[in-house]
């Protein structure tokens, strides 16, 4: 058994709101929102961080879910929008070491974040 908290999920072991999976990526909603979307975008593979990303495929797979998944949200309609952010590594302030892709909206989202 894996001890990776997003293996797990992706493997089914651990529940999870699953908003989106195909062969490569799977989506599952943030057990801490902080948007009224918040979804989590990873691959089935595990990969610890963008640092690590070298896959093309799996990086184009990413970001089309990433779209798709915008738009079953509503978040692609005109004068809606939404955030993409990969916290990556100890600095940037990764806290789970399987890549993901944050995809927040639902509200105005500051920038720079607070
Ligand atoms: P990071 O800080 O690594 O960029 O983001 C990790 C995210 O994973 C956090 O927003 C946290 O709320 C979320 N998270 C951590 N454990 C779980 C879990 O078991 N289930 C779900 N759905 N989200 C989780
Ligand atoms: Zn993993």
């Amino acid at each position: 058994m894996s001890a990776c908290i997003f293996c797990r999920i992706v493997a089914g072991e651990i529940p999870a709101t699953l908003v989106f999976s195909d062969d490569s990526v799977v989506a599952f909603r943030d057990v801490n929102p902080q948007a009224p979307v918040h979804v989590l975008v990873v691959p089935r593979t595990h990969v610890d961080s963008l640092a690590d990303l070298r896959d093309g495929a799996t990086a184009a797979a990413l970001l089309g879910a990433i779209r798709t998944i915008a738009e079953a949200e509503g978040l692609t309609a005109p004068a809606r929008g939404f955030r993409v952010v990969a916290n990556t590594g100890p600095e940037g302030g990764q806290s789970v070491d399987h890549l993901h892709f944050h995809l927040l909206g639902g509200r105005n989202l500051a920038w720079p974040p607070g």
